[in-house]
C-alpha cells in the first residue's frame, strides 16, 4: 500500500452534465492532502465516492488497503467523514449525538471527546436543531476526530464558519494529526487556509484532476515566463508546458514543475527569457484552472 487514499481511473456520471473520467488520486500515509476546486469541479462527488456513498461505473478506490465499497464497513471504522452538509439527527442533543455516534466505533475516545466539548464550548444539552452553523461545524470536527480514525475526509469543514471558530477546529485537527499521524484528504475553496496547513495538493476541475503534486513543488514550481525567439515546434521539456500564449510580441509561457536550472532548456532552444514570474498558491490555482478550461475548449489535450 502506497497511499492512504488510492483511486484509479475512477469513472463516474451524474445527470447528463456532470461525469469523472479517469480519475486518479493518491493521498499519501501521512499526508495533509488539500483537494481544490472550483464550485461544481466534483470535489464532493469524489468524496462521495471515496466514502463509498456512490458506486462507480468503473475504476478502483483503496482507503488503507481496503478496496471500496467492497469492504467499505471495515474501511469506514477507521475513516473520520465530516460532509459537506451535516448528517446528524436533529432531535439529539450535542452529548447524545456524542453518545449514538460512541455506539458505532470501537476505538472511541470519551476523554478526547469531552475535553473538544470543553474546548470548544459546546452546551452538552443543546438540541443539535438549535446549534449555530461555528457550533455544528464544531461538534462534527470533535465526532470524526473522538473516533481517532487513521484517515480523515474532510468536505469543506471550515465553510462558512468565522475565523475564530475555523481556526478552533483546525487546531484541533491538527493538533490531533500531530499526536496520532492520521492521513488526511481536506476539500476547500479557501486557497490560503491549504497552503498553510497542507503538504499535499491536488486540484480538480470540471470532473478531471488538474495537477496532483506536494505543496512546495505546487508553490515553487508554477511559473509564469516571458519570451522571446521560440521555435513553432518545440522539443521535450524538462517542465509541463500548461499553457503557451503567442498573442502578445514576447510569448508568455505557463510552466508547471519548473526548477532554476530548467532555463538551461530555452538557452538549448535559441529563447531568450525576459522573467520568469513566480505565482502564489492561489494564482497558480486560478492559471491552472483557466489554462485547463482553454486546452479542453479547444478539444486539446495537455
Ligand atoms: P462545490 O465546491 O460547489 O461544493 P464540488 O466540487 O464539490 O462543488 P460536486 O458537488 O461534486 O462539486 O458536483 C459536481 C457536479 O455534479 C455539479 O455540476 C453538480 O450539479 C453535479 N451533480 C452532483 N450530484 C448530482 C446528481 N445527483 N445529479 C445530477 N448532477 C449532480
Amino acid at each position: 500500500m502506497s497511499g492512504a487514499i488510492e483511486v484509479r481511473g475512477l469513472h463516474y456520471r451524474a445527470g447528463k452534465n456532470f461525469e469523472i473520467r479517469d480519475l486518479n488520486l493518491t493521498v499519501p500515509v501521512g499526508a495533509i492532502y488539500g483537494f481544490l476546486g472550483a464550485n461544481g469541479a466534483g470535489k464532493t462527488t469524489t468524496i462521495r465516492l471515496i466514502m463509498g456513498l456512490l458506486r462507480p461505473l468503473a475504476g478502483t478506490i483503496t482507503v488503507l488497503g481496503r478496496d471500496v465499497p467492497r469492504e467499505s464497513p471495515a474501511m469506514l471504522a477507521q475513516v473520520g467523514f465530516v460532509p459537506e452538509r451535516p448528517h446528524l439527527y436533529k432531535h439529539l442533543t450535542v452529548e447524545e449525538a456524542m453518545r449514538f455516534h460512541a455506539a458505532f466505533h470501537a476505538r472511541w475516545d470519551a476523554d478526547m471527546a469531552r475535553e473538544l466539548r470543553e474546548d470548544f464550548l459546546l452546551d452538552p444539552s443543546r438540541p443539535i436543531a438549535r446549534l449555530s452553523k461555528g457550533e455544528t461545524g464544531k461538534l462534527l470536527m470533535l465526532l470524526a476526530l473522538a473516533q481517532r480514525p487513521d484517515v480523515l475526509v474532510l468536505d469543506e469543514p471550515t465553510d462558512g464558519l468565522d475565523p475564530v471558530v475555523r481556526r478552533d477546529v483546525l487546531t484541533a485537527l491538527l493538533d490531533f494529526v500531530a499526536r496520532d499521524g492520521a492521513s488526511v484528504l481536506v476539500s476547500s475553496h479557501l486557497v490560503h487556509e491549504l497552503e498553510r496547513m497542507c503538504d499535499w495538493v491536488g486540484v480538480m476541475d470540471r470532473g478531471s484532476l488538474l495537477a496532483e503534486m506536494p505543496m512546495h513543488s505546487f508553490k515553487s514550481g508554477i511559473k509564469r515566463i516571458r519570451l522571446e525567439n521560440a521555435p513553432a515546434m518545440l522539443p521535450e521539456m524538462p517542465f509541463v508546458l500548461v499553457e503557451r500564449d503567442t498573442s502578445h510580441r514576447d510569448e508568455r509561457w505557463l510552466v508547471r514543475g519548473w526548477q532554476a536550472p530548467m532555463s538551461q532548456y530555452f538557452d538549448g532552444i535559441g529563447a531568450i527569457v525576459h522573467e520568469v514570474l513566480d505565482l502564489d498558491l492561489e494564482e497558480g490555482f486560478v492559471e491552472l484552472l483557466r489554462a485547463g478550461r482553454v486546452t479542453r475548449a479547444r478539444g486539446g489535450v495537455r
